[in-house]
């Protein structure tokens, strides 16, 4: 029996790895929804070589290239936030949720009310929207199955086990390309220098996250909202080698750990065959040859963006959509070159504080409107401190 899926951000680094695993296996699968950006020549012919029902295109002004580039294939092609939408009330057996930013929240959360399964790369849905998504999941059925490596690899080592003997969980984080980088210097960082991840092939907003532990921030976040584990039993520890993706601790002292190449069609993989195990087709690792493993404490100077996360889970409420709103308008400040890298946790801070007057950020988020509204107050702050800080720099 074939299975229909729907993969969400296709043209992107996790949409690409998700095609290769099932162009590998093409005859199991149908294709209903492919989706992407401003790439359509990328979607195009992805929509064609799968045979897919839909390709939507989130630019309208996209539209006419795609619907030019996939002319009699007999692939319907749309544009928008609405016709993702749209894509996303088409039923799957399988969906990959794998936009980048907020903007993959609204797909996934409704694909996820045909009560099938929902593979969740994007941690912006957990980090503006975790309980909504859980109970939107629960209240249709539906299972969602982390697609983060960290996350995958702490689900793996829960199978079996009982939540109340957890004691810990332990994600790991490379780095980033300026781990190792003397503090001083970090101010000065480019685009470029952030986006030279050592060992993770990905996104260029998820590598420049990674640099700064945004990233990481993120999934301290996911990792309370997906698990329901509390702030205090979760833990953040540099691996430089990016081998041990999560370990979970339990009530005996055991620590089970989690290890593989990093490549993310690990975790795609996983969550593609999910509860069964099947080939992959990733390095084996060969501890031997890796010989060391090295873990240490991450530096909070260095890196405030998991303070800022621990603040985030104690308010939990709004203040993961403000978060989130305002790390997204401090990556792209910083793309522009208005900021430093070093002056997008400041920006991100100084938002959480200026709505934490406006709006009470511990009430609960309790529609998709609401994370929407609260995205769009946090992300328009956000533009406006920078724009004073700029002003006030220039
Ligand atoms: P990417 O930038 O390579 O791809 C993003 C995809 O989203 C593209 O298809 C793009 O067209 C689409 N997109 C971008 N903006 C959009 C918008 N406003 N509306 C609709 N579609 C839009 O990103 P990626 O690295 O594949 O990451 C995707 C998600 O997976 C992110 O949430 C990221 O944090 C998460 N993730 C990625 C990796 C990785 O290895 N790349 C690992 C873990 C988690
Ligand atoms: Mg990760």
């Amino acid at each position: 029996m074939t299975r229909s899926v729907s993969i969400f951000g296709a043209t992107g680094s996790i949409g690409q790895n998700t095609l290769d695993l099932i162009r590998r296996d093409r005859a199991a699968y149908r294709v209903v929804a492919l989706t992407g950006g401003a790439n359509v020549d990328q979607l195009a012919r992805d929509a064609r070589e799968f045979g897919a029902e839909v390709a939507v295109t989130c630019f309208d002004d996209r539209l006419d290239d795609l619907r030019a580039a996939l002319a009699g294939s007999g692939v319907a092609v749309a544009a928008g936030d609405q016709a993702l939408i749209e894509a996303a009330d088409r039923p799957a057996d399988w969906t990959m949720s794998a936009i980048v930013g907020a903007a993959g929240l609204a797909p996934g959360f409704h694909a996820l009310r045909h009560g099938r399964t929902l593979a969740l790369a994007n941690k912006e849905s957990l980090v503006t929207a975790g309980p909504l998504l859980m109970a939107e999941a629960q209240a249709h059925g539906a299972c969602i199955l982390p697609v983060d490596s960290e996350h995958s690899a702490v689900f793996q080592g829960l199978v079996g086990e009982d939540m109340s003997a957890v004691e810990r969980v332990i994600i790991t984080a490379s780095g980033g390309a300026l781990r190792d980088w003397p503090l001083e210097k970090l101010a000065e960082a480019t685009v470029t220098d952030a986006c030279a991840h050592p060992n993770w092939d990905m996104g260029q907003r998820i590598t420049i996250d990674s640099a700064s532990m945004f990233n990481k921030a993120l999934e301290l976040i996911e990792t309370r909202e997906f698990f329901g584990i509390a702030p205090d039993k979760i833990e953040a520890v540099i691996h430089p080698q990016s081998i041990v993706h999560a370990l979970v601790g339990f009530s005996d002292g055991a620590l089970i750990a989690h290890l593989g190449a990093p490549d993310m069609r690990h975790a795609i993989g996983y969550a593609l065959h999910w509860p069964e195990r099947r080939h992959l087709p990733v390095e084996r690792i060969d501890l031997a040859r890796i010989a060391t493993l090295e873990f240490r404490a991450p530096d909070e100077v260095r890196f405030p963006a998991l303070r800022l996360a621990r603040d985030v889970m104690a308010t939990r409420g709004r203040a993961g959509a403000v978060f989130n709103a305002a790390k997204e308008v401090a990556l792209d400040e910083f793309l522009a070159g208005t900021i430093r890298f070093t002056d997008m946790a400041g920006l991100v801070d100084a938002t959480l504080d200026a709505l934490s007057r406006e709006i009470r950020l511990t009430d609960a988020i309790d529609s998709l409107e609401t994370v929407l509204q609260t995205d769009h107050l946090a992300r328009t702050r956000a533009s406006e401190l920078a724009k004073q800080r700029q002003e006030q720099t220039a």
